[in-house]
């Protein structure tokens, strides 16, 4: 087909750029990827207030949480610590706990953990002896909600009379206290007009960040809660926010927010979540989300289900079920893969140092489970044969990836290891058992084959490739399925 014969693609009209609404010389931090080096514990499923948005409302008095000695179990295998420094309890609301400080003690212990935060509505920090005592355990860091800047409106939003005062005199004891203070507001229809004034309210008390998380529609699939702001009437309010951040000299981070709406905060967009220890059927209500041009878009996950790490995830089905895909308001990135940032660091950071397991239990929408992320399929697959994606394999490899695909020799899965040593790989394949084929090892479900890609000594591989047929050997019961 000749070019002039394709079809013309409609043109856009894309939101007209916003002007600066900061000062020339303040400069935009980048959000700071604090959840790439934490592990989220979740217990104490119940709450004090109701907010309209809750994302754990089928939890609540229904979940037992993680018990202190699940956390202790999960946390001796050094895998579920792997990289992280901090410790994040949430709920629910954990300041309900009674066990809460026996919680904080023993995160203590943990090694390489260097915070403890907890995520809290802040209600019951205005209790300063009980403060205390959190910090005494060793809490160093809280994370607040605050969803207004005025009582009405929090308190419509929280279903609780008094809630703002008390939020608000528990970031006051926070800040006094001299821990680190970090708040988290929701955006949603209700308030999504006054996120420049939270900002203005919290900024004399010094919080270390400020986060605006767009609705995270768990259990309101089909967005028949009402909750979903349109990004177009969002986005002015929430660059004036980011901007009086900056100025403040507080760095902001938005989550689930078109990063194409952003501007200059592109920087601050971060969709990333912590590993969670929280329970299995928490993900069976995941929020999906997409894209309407995550096939062009160079902010858009690298593949389909892949990582979601440094990427944008785009809107929620929910937000596309109340209000379309909004393809006439968001601009998709042509170009250099990254978020936003086109200098050498980012896609240092997006690609590799964040990236961790290939972005499997890296960030919640990427660890939806079997209903949707392809990694989380994969995931489950590899479990029989012991193996997972970013674990340490025979002292000097790492499984770097796992990917499925359907050849002219039928479906296959490939794990693709790669040494300490940059410069090469080992590639293994897959099959389903035939009698007629060439492979390296037959397992009682599986022709396993391999190739070896640049630079990579021969006895380097053939080590870790005895070990890893060994293990395939052994833990293949027989009659497993390629996904
Ligand atoms: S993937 Fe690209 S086009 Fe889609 S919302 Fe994100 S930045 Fe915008």
């Amino acid at each position: 087909m000749e070019a002039s014969e394709r079809p013309r693609a409609k043109a856009l009209q894309l939101a007209p750029p916003l002007p600066s609404v900061r000062e020339e010389h303040a400069p935009i931090p980048r959000a700071e990827a604090w959840w790439a080096e934490s592990l989220l514990v979740t217990f104490a499923f119940r709450c004090n207030l109701a907010c309209t948005f809750c994302m754990v409302e089928d939890a609540l008095d229904v979940y037992a949480g993680t018990s202190l000695e699940e956390m202790r179990r999960a946390t001796r295998d050094p895998t579920v610590l792997r990289g992280a420094k901090r410790i994040i309890f949430s709920g629910g609301e954990v300041t309900l706990a009674k066990d809460l400080l026996a919680y904080v003690e023993a995160a203590r212990q943990l090694p390489g953990i260097e915070h403890v935060r907890l995520q809290t509505n802040g209600v019951r920090l205005v209790d300063k002896a009980y403060l205390r005592a959190l910090l005494d355990a060793g809490v160093d860091e809280l994370f607040i909600s605050l969803h207004a800047p005025d009582a009405e409106t929090c308190d419509a939003v929280t279903q609780r009379r008094g809630s703002f005062r008390r939020i608000l005199a528990g970031i006051e004891a926070v800040a006094e206290s001299g821990a680190a203070l970090f708040t988290n507001t929701a955006i949603v229809k209700a308030n999504f007009e006054v996120l420049p004034e939270i900002v203005s309210l919290v900024a004399p008390f010094g919080p270390r960040s400020m986060e605006f998380w767009n609705y995270w529609p768990r259990g309101d699939e089909e967005g028949a809660r009402g909750m979903n702001a349109r990004v177009s009437e969002v986005r002015e309010p929430l660059l004036e926010a980011l901007g009086r951040c900056v100025m403040r000299g507080i760095p902001p981070v938005v989550k689930w927010f078109p990063r194409c709406l952003l501007g200059e905060f592109a920087a601050c967009h971060d969709d990333g979540q912590p590993p969670s220890l929280i329970e299995d059927r928490y993900w069976e209500r995941e929020p999906s989300y997409g894209c309407i041009y995550e096939g062009v878009c160079q902010e858009a996950p690298a593949r389909p289900g892949g990582s979601t790490a440094g990427a944008c995830v785009g809107l929620s089905d929910s937000y596309v079920f109340e209000h379309g895909w909004e393809e006439q308001v968001l601009a998709p990135r042509r170009g250099v893969r990254g978020p936003g940032r086109d200098d050498g660091e980012k896609v240092v950071r997006g690609d590799a140092a964040f990236a961790d397991a290939a972005g499997v239990g890296r960030s919640l929408t990427a660890d939806a489970g079997p209903r949707r992320s392809e990694q989380a399929v994969l995931a489950e697959f590899l479990k029989p044969l012991d193996l997972h994606v970013g674990m340490r394999f025979g002292g000097s490899w790492a499984l770097q990836e796992v990917g499925r695909a359907r050849g002219a020799e039928g479906a296959l899965v490939t794990l693709t290891f790669t040494p300490s040593a940059p410069g090469g790989r080992v590639i293994v394949r897959l099959h389903g058992r035939d009698p007629a084929r060439r492979c390296a090892v037959r397992t009682k479900s599986f022709d396993v084959s391999y190739r070896v890609e640049g630079a990579v000594r021969a006895e380097e591989a053939a080590g870790m490739l005895r070990l890893l047929f060994e293990q395939l050997d052994g833990r293949d019961p027989g009659g497993l399925r390629l996904p």
